[in-house]
């Protein structure tokens, strides 16, 4: 009765073990300390065989290696050779077993290499597929990111093209405007020059022109006198000056009024303008006296050319008038004398011609 009862319990202990081993990834395997396989659901055919017994060199060999294991332990790890009901090969299995307490069985539960590297295989395959699904996301967020990138930046450089290119166009415009600008201010600059310079040569003329006779003012023929002394002086020039004043005068404005003594005297002026050189230069002194400088001439040179004036005056007749005279002086400039000085000469002989009896020449 009572083998019964253990018999029918052990019965019901390895099925509850059964379910338990059906439920797990993994299966278990009963044995007893004697070798015999109680439950083995990957090779049921050695289920009620005793290992120790075996004439299988390799199973005989596993059950001394778990009953040396659990010698001293109630417990171990245990690696060793079995036969892979799938691949029906011989290889290494690893496997835990262990006492149950109070019987005599030995529990355990164990894996193959092959199975690991096969699971190994299938989460490296996993990872590759994760990383190669990574990677691809990576490349597209990339590609994705470029494109972006490529897309604002051509409207950003459009954008900046086009506010460039409009600040060309303005920037040519004004340039254009203020090119325009230049050329007339230049024009204006020009003719304002150019108007400014005729005044200024008209005022110079105005400042150095004497109204009536129209040749140089006592200021002006006194400046180049000066210059022309200098110049004398500095080369070693001979130089003439010739003094004249209109006899009478006074009587012509007293009889025929002072407008015709005016005509008498811009008259006179072209007289003695004609029979000048080039060279010379004729100046009013002031009132009815006539200064003309006679530069690089020689005193007899200028003598000549002093009775020439005097005659060419003496021989015409003045309208109404008739015949008018003029009394003459004529110096040569001595090196280094000063005009004041050489005016005090010419001062002194035009008074000789005065006092001589006047349409005379002294010098
Ligand atoms: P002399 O022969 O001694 O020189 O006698 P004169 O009458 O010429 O003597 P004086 O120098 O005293 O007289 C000069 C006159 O010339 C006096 C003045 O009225 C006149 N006169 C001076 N300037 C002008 C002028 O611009 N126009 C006119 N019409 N007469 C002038
Ligand atoms: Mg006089
Ligand atoms: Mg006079």
């Amino acid at each position: 009765y009572i083998d019964t009862a253990i018999n029918k319990s052990d019965n019901a202990l390895l099925e509850s073990i059964k379910k338990v081993s059906a439920n797990t990834s993994g299966y278990i395997f009963v044995i007893n300390t004697e070798g015999k396989i109680l439950l083995n659901q990957a090779r049921p055919e050695l289920v009620g065989s005793n290992m120790s017994q075996s004439d299988d060199v390799i199973i005989k060999d596993t059950i001394e290696k778990i009953k040396k294991n659990l010698e001293y332990e109630n417990e171990a790890f245990i690696s060793y050779k079995w036969k892979n009901p799938i691949s029906k090969k011989l290889e290494t299995k690893h496997s835990y077993i262990t006492k149950i307490p109070n019987s005599n069985w030995i529990i355990g539960s164990g894996f193959y290499d092959s199975s690991v590297k096969k699971i190994t295989d299938i989460e490296i395959k996993k990872l590759y597929d994760e990383y190669n699904l990574k990677l691809n996301y990576i490349i597209i967020m990339g590609l994705m990111a470029i494109l972006i990138s490529l897309i604002i930046s051509y409207f950003i450089s459009k954008f900046i093209k086009n506010r460039f290119l409009n600040y060309k166009n303005k920037i040519t415009s004004k340039t254009q405007e203020l090119e325009e600008l230049n050329k007339n201010l230049e024009k204006k600059v020009k003719l304002r020059t150019s108007e400014l310079e005729k005044n200024r040569k008209s005022l110079e003329i105005l400042a150095t022109t004497d109204a009536l006779t129209k040749i140089h003012n006592r200021y002006s023929i006194m400046q180049i006198l000066i210059k022309e002394i200098d110049r004398a002086n500095r080369y070693d020039l001979p130089l003439c000056v010739l003094m004249y004043d209109i006899d009478h005068f006074k009587t012509v404005n007293d009889n025929y009024g002072h407008d015709e003594g005016d005509k008498v005297l811009v008259n006179i002026t072209k007289i003695v303008k004609k029979t000048l050189r080039d060279i010379d230069v004729f100046g009013r002194y002031g009132g009815e006296e006539f200064i003309v400088i006679l530069p690089n001439t020689s005193l007899k040179d200028a003598q000549n050319l002093s009775q020439r004036i005097r005659k060419c005056v003496d021989n015409n007749h003045f309208d109404m008038i008739g015949n008018i005279t003029i009394s003459l002086g004529l110096v040569q400039h001595e090196k280094h004398e000063k005009h004041h000085d050489m005016f005090k000469r010419l001062d002194n002989l035009l008074y000789k011609s005065k006092t001589n009896g006047r349409n005379l020449l002294s010098s």
